[in-house]
């Protein structure tokens, strides 16, 4: 077991939503940065709003610190007034996507089909996808968590053509932005489900590889508890990420669970 966490580097990524504009996104990369210097043991990627790609990828510079989007749509180009494609993304300088966030799935509808349309897009183009999953509360209160987990996994991860690195986040949807994380055994016990079914779709070497994230109202005082559990490869983490102090606490913290 030791050899398998050890092939897989854990990984933080800030997810921004709709949150700061340019000028607060380049006064966090410059407190940030200097920060998370030392932390070499982790890969580290942000999140920001289409609107401040570029701007944070110019402030990103040289370092480590990868750039991601939050969405995207399938398609290459054409008439979709509104959305951006995995190739605008590239341009931009991403390197990864969030897909089938909840909020995505429950404010905007977005369903099992497009989200698998949406992975294989991100795979196609060389971004990799952070496949988002996890039962609301309702769902988990009917003993239906892991039944919930297990279908967005199947049709999220349908029929796919792409090899390439997937991580899968899971996120209850009752811990997102409440404050009200779950407990790291929880974590644990989901993120081990969540391995055996992708054991059912992928190679079993490419499984031991593949990152799975903790998400829900992560914070400083409660990361180790997470990334300190033998599934857990990371964490996925909202509002804890606006502030540059407090997401460098989660890196530096990660580094050494
Ligand atoms: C998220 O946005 O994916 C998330 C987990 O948010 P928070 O950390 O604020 O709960």
């Amino acid at each position: 077991m030791k050899e398998v966490l050890a092939i897989r580097r854990k990984l933080l990524v800030a997810n921004w939503k709709m949150h700061k504009n340019i000028s607060e996104a380049q006064a966090f990369c410059r407190r940030f940065l200097p920060e998370i210097e030392e932390c070499d043991r982790a890969d580290i990627a942000i999140c920001p709003p289409f609107t401040l790609l570029t701007a944070v990828k110019g402030a990103l510079g040289s370092s480590k610190v990868k750039l991601g989007a939050q969405n995207l749509f399938w398609e290459e180009k054409g008439a979709y007034t509104g959305e951006v494609s995995p190739a605008m993304l590239l341009d931009a300088g991403c390197e990864m996507v969030i897909i089938g966030h909840s909020e995505r799935r429950h404010i905007f509808g977005e369903t099992d089909e497009m989200i698998n349309r949406k992975v294989k897009a991100a795979l196609r183009n060389k971004l990799i996808p952070i496949l988002c999953v996890g039962e609301t509360l309702e769902e988990r209160k009917k003993g239906q968590a892991e039944e919930v987990v297990k279908r967005q996994l199947l049709e999220g991860l349908r029929e796919l053509e792409y090899d390439g690195e997937i991580v899968i986040a899971y996120e209850p949807v009752w811990a997102i932005g409440t404050g009200v994380n779950a407990s790291p055994d929880d974590a644990q016990k989901m993120s081990f489900f969540i391995r055996q079914i992708l054991k059912g779709i992928f190679p079993e070497e490419k499984v031991l590889e593949m990152r799975i994230l903790y998400g829900g109202s992560v914070k400083p005082e409660n990361i180790t508890g997470f990334t300190g559990q033998p599934d857990v490869d990371g964490a996925l983490v909202g509002g804890a990420s606006l502030d540059p102090d407090s997401f460098a606490e989660i890196v530096r913290l990660s580094c050494y669970a």
